[in-house]
């Protein structure tokens, strides 16, 4: 890639304060489970987790149960560098077990536990995990799954230098490892910032999901710059409802909080009202959701409460500008957008102090470098950028290209010097010889009142190459009239970006992190 074909996306420094966060004092530490353990040290009898339903652990409480899962692994043939397959609902254990994959230097597998069988059964044997730790009620499913699967085999690319797990895969459960009294005595530990930490599937719209491999300087680098630049500090107290298993709330919420030492409300899943409640009880200052999260939200009575947070942050998928607006009418404070993925954990994010623009990301973070390229695809280079894909050298290869990440996102970059998202490229439409992004059609349906959300894709059309068809809920508001949506669509858009069709459909098809599935989108569509 020549860099004079790239539009360069201009750094975040004009907005970062004086006063830099206590993150800063830990520089060149060179792993999570050494970062983890001076933080929850340093916090020592004060709070750092509390489940809604239980009570708060402190920073020593909680490293005791990272540390009895770390013997508890170390016990069952774990070696650093051993994949540990992690699965279960948001719990103190999840978390603590987090930890205690890091301090045994083994690389952590978070999986949905929601997976099906054959979801499960990619992961394992893709990543060749030497132990699975999961919830009560997945066990038996869980041991069936591991013991039919086939031996390990060596693997090319990223990832090949890990040691081969010894057979059979040991299937432990949470809550016994948890219980387990075992004294940690601390093992080898993983060595430095090049180490692997994580591997992350990618959610795999576009065929079997991509184990992408994160070290722990990726982890770190971004828990860096996102601290720097949301200003956050150990004095924070953080609601995370998002689920442990991806990046938003592992990669961001957890290991941020680990990171900073600040104390954290762990949400077994994402309740409004309990959300709301929990802001004036537990003195909270920072929330991180979805847009499906905020489209909740806005209807609850309670919302206006969120605005005694500091700071509300959107991400995972594009926060509507009408979205953004009504949340700030209705708390007096605009939600920070931010934009990260798997494979590179944060890349940019709107400012804390400075103009939060609606329907954009904002500005690379600090450390992060973006640029568009000829085809308007968004390219991220920086040390938070992934390794590669596990034993996966074609799709490594594809994706990086001298030095840069290929996102696969196509964007724009304003006069401001802030990014726009337009979509996915696979996304992208082509109409009668034109590009369409879903992006802009949708967040123009939307602002018709008859409309609570829409999703456009392409669909194959003889005349037209590709059509644009969309699927929209209808609001409580009045009828829903295609005709009358597609001539609202016709005087802002052009005639190739109005929808050919417009399908009613009582919600959009979305996957756990409310990201629209746009290839059931299509398969509906070519269905009628
Ligand atoms: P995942 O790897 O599951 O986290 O998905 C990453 C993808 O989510 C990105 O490549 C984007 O397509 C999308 N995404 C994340 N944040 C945003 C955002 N703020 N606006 C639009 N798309 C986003």
């Amino acid at each position: 890639m020549k860099a004079s074909s790239l539009t360069f996306a201009p750094g975040w420094q004009a907005h970062l304060g004086a006063n830099l966060p206590a993150a800063d004092r830990l520089p060149n530490v060179g792993d999570l489970g050494t970062v983890a353990e001076i933080s929850l040290e340093e916090l020592g009898g004060r709070p750092f987790l509390r489940e809604t339903t239980g009570d708060w652990l402190s920073g020593r409480e909680f490293l005791d149960r990272a540390r009895r899962f770390a013997s508890a692994l170390a016990a069952s043939g774990v070696v650093p560098g051993s994949r540990v397959v992690l699965t279960g609902g948001n719990s103190a254990d999840l978390a603590a077990a987090v930890v205690g994959v890091f301090l045994a230097g083994a690389v952590l597998v978070a999986a949905n536990p929601a997976y099906s069988d054959r979801e499960f059964e990619h992961v394992i044997k893709d990543s060749r995990p030497s132990a699975i730790l999961c919830d009560e009620d997945l066990l038996v499913r869980v041991e069936a799954l591991a013991s039919s699967a086939p031996p390990p085999e060596p693997i090319d690319g990223p990832g090949s230098d890990l040691p081969r797990p010894e057979v059979p895969i040991r299937v432990l459960s949470l809550r016994r490892s948890a219980e387990r009294g075992d004294d940690w005595r601390g093992g080898s530990r993983a060595s430095g910032r090049s180490w692997p930490a994580m591997i992350a599937y990618t959610s795999g719209t576009t065929g079997a999901p991509k184990g992408a491999l994160l070290t722990h300087g990726n982890l770190l680098a971004s828990a860096r710059s996102v601290a720097l630049a949301w200003r956050w500090s150990a004095e924070d107290r953080l609601l995370l409802c998002l689920p442990l298993f991806h990046m938003h709330g592992l990669g961001v919420g957890l290991i941020g909080s680990l990171f900073m030492g600040n104390a954290v409300v762990l949400f077994p899943r994402f309740e409004p009202a309990a959300l709301a409640a929990a802001i004036s009880q537990e003195r909270a200052t920072m929330f991180f959701g979805v847009p499906a999260m905020y489209r909740r939200l806005v209807d609850e009575p309670g919302f206006a409460d969120f605005a005694r947070l500091r700071l509300m942050v959107s991400g995972s998928a594009p926060l509507p500008p009408a979205l953004f607006e009504r949340i700030r009418s209705q708390v007096g404070a605009a939600p920070v957008e931010r934009y990260g993925m798997s494979e590179t954990a944060m890349n940019v994010s709107n400012p804390y102090e400075g103009l939060r623009k609606p329907g954009t990301v904002g500005l690379p973070l600090p450390g992060v470098e973006v640029a568009i390229d000829s085809t308007g695809e968004i390219l991220v280079r920086g040390e938070n950028v992934f390794a590669g894909y596990l034993g996966n050298p074609g799709a490594t290869n594809e994706r990086f290209d001298g030095g840069w990440f290929r996102t696969g996102d196509m964007g724009s970059v304003d006069a401001d010097g802030y990014l726009r998202i337009d979509g996915r490229s696979s996304d992208l439409i082509i109409s009668g010889g034109f590009n369409v992004y879903p992006r802009e059609v949708e967040d123009q349906l939307r602002e018709h009142p008859s409309v609570a959300d829409a999703a456009v894709v392409g669909v194959q059309s003889d005349r037209w190459g590709e059509e644009v068809v969309a699927f929209v809920v209808p609001s409580a508001e009045g009828e829903l009239d295609a005709d009358a949506l597609r001539a609202f669509s016709g005087k802002l858009l052009a005639p190739y970006k109005v929808p050919k069709r417009i399908i009613p459909v009582e919600a959009l098809p979305r996957n756990a992190m409310g990201k629209v599935l746009a290839y059931e989108l299509r398969r509906m569509a070519a269905e009628g």
